[in-house]
């Protein structure tokens, strides 16, 4: 009997472990913010390009995206990575304290090193394997920017680099091992509202002013009552970007408010904000002040799918549990008592959610997670992920791998503190596994790519991609 490919696509991955391990530490290093991962993209672009893989840079306006594409014909799956980082995250590797590293700004809080970097490495994996058993199809990388306050996969949406996929394949770094199904993900729209007025001497002239930040103020009054008349998984949050300066002695003549927006469908989201620019203009009447209204950024809800869900869970839990060395179980344990309490209250409620009475307290001793999680455990949500807007014209699955200790909260120090351990290197190996094998069965098995097609044409339930992004928002760092 031949051997099974999943031992064959285990060996290719681990072959160049070192690789992908410095790969990812390389870009940990970056550490590039949104639409900057000029030297991120380039160091994976340079790879994949000596390695066989046709490259397409600077696409939809956005100078770091790419795709690294192999292959003729059908199928054409696509494989998604990202590498931004996060600002104000430096933080030096494996220090269990914040120690900041000098001259830098960002960090991986999100562990988009790895996550980028295990797509690589499954298309690599994948087209060596698709030469030694002759599998006809195309496999793409895409280098996908500005995952962060952005959402950098719309606007490669927007301009129809997926429409001719048959599926999406990716994954997230996380603190658990589950694959991705009805995961509470939300759609969101990131929106400034600028108030102009007229600056006057607050004592001297007061009745010659008129105050934009009254307004800012107004309308946040505004959107507050507003809450008691929206849907409870409805979430809006704000933060006052101008205040109009620190003189109080001077009326703001100008002052701006940006909101995030999210519910759990972007049509949703579209009737929250339409009210929010009405109670934005109402603001502006009361206080004789104009308002702008600028959207610059949209996410839009995960279209699930079972077919994918399946086939992912399957090699998930053959590549899990990864197996930890005492060394890595204390490292772990180290970071876990470094987390903050909140986070450890957000931990135990976790555990209470994906373990049984008697596993708890079991569990909660853990410091890493090497288990899987059932697929249809509700594990939270209330996050937002641009792979939503792929997800609505291409079907597409995505699980999440561990890569740091139990209760690690992404988007902290102590998350970039890890990037560089092998605990990530062992989940980002394990993921790239997951998806080249999940290749293999989309290439080799046409059934699946159907059965994937059905579950998306039902689970769009009658609606096409409502295309979240003003025609004249362009990528942009604001
Ligand atoms: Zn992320």
């Amino acid at each position: 009997m031949a051997m099974d490919y999943r031992n064959i696509i285990s060996e290719l991955v681990d072959e160049k472990k070192q690789v992908y391990a410095e790969m990812s530490d390389a870009i940990w290093g970056f550490a590039e913010p949104r639409f900057q991962e000029f030297e991120s993209s380039k160091i994976q672009q340079e790879y994949l390009a000596s390695r066989g893989f046709a490259i397409k840079a600077d696409l939809a306006g956005e100078e770091t995206a790419f795709i690294a594409e192999y292959g003729s014909g059908k199928p054409i799956l696509a494989f998604l990575g990202e590498f931004d980082a996060l600002s104000s995250l430096q933080q030096e590797a494996d220090q269990t304290e914040r120690i900041l590293i000098e001259g830098k700004t960002n960090g991986h809080g999100c562990h988009h090193h790895l996550l980028g970097t295990s797509a690589v490495a499954a298309v690599d994996a994948l087209k060596a394997y698709m030469e030694e058993n002759q599998l006809p199809g195309t496999i793409r990388y895409y280098g996908c920017p500005a995952e962060e306050n952005a959402g950098g996969k719309a606007y490669l949406v927007r301009d129809g680099y997926f429409n001719d996929c048959d599926a999406a394949i990716t994954w997230h770094p996380g603190t658990s091992n589950k694959t991705s199904a009805d995961d509470g993900y939300l759609a969101n729209f990131r929106v400034f509202f600028t108030f102009h007025g007229i600056s006057s001497h607050a004592a001297g002239a007061p009745e010659l002013g008129r105050s934009a930040l009254d307004a800012v103020e107004i309308m946040d009054i505004g959107v507050n009552f507003m809450r008691e008349h929206m849907i409870d998984a409805a979430r809006i949050h704000g933060a006052i970007t101008n205040s109009g300066g620190i003189a109080p002695n001077v009326i703001p003549s100008e002052a701006q408010v940006l909101y995030a927006i999210r519910a759990p469908k972007v049509t949703q989201v579209k009737k929250l904000y339409e009210r929010m620019c009405d109670i934005a203009q109402g603001a502006a009447l009361i206080t004789g002040t104009t308002v702008d209204i600028r959207q610059v950024a949209a996410y839009s809800n995960v279209i699930r799918n079972e077919t994918l869900e399946d086939v992912m869970d399957a090699h998930l839990r053959h590549f899990v549990p990864i197996g930890y060395t005492e060394e890595e179980k204390a490292y772990a344990a180290k970071f876990k008592e470094v987390i903050t309490e909140l986070d450890k209250e957000g931990l135990k409620n976790a555990i209470s959610r994906i373990a049984s009475k008697d596993e708890k307290q079991a569990v909660m001793d853990m410091s890493l997670f090497d288990f899987v999680i059932d697929k249809n455990a509700n594990t939270g949500g209330g996050g937002s992920t641009d792979v939503g807007d792929v997800s609505w014209v291409v079907p597409t699955g995505q699980v999440s791998v561990v890569t740091c200790a139990a209760g690690t909260a992404f988007h902290s120090w102590q998350c970039v503190a890890q990037g560089k351990s092998s605990i990530a290197h062992k989940g980002m190996i394990a993921a790239a596994k997951i998806m080249a094998c999940t290749g293999v069965d989309l290439l080799t098995k046409p059934e699946l790519l159907e059965s994937a097609k059905k579950d998306w044409v039902e689970n769009l339930e009658g609606e096409t991609y409502p295309n979240p992004l003003p025609e004249d928002v362009k990528p942009a760092i604001w």
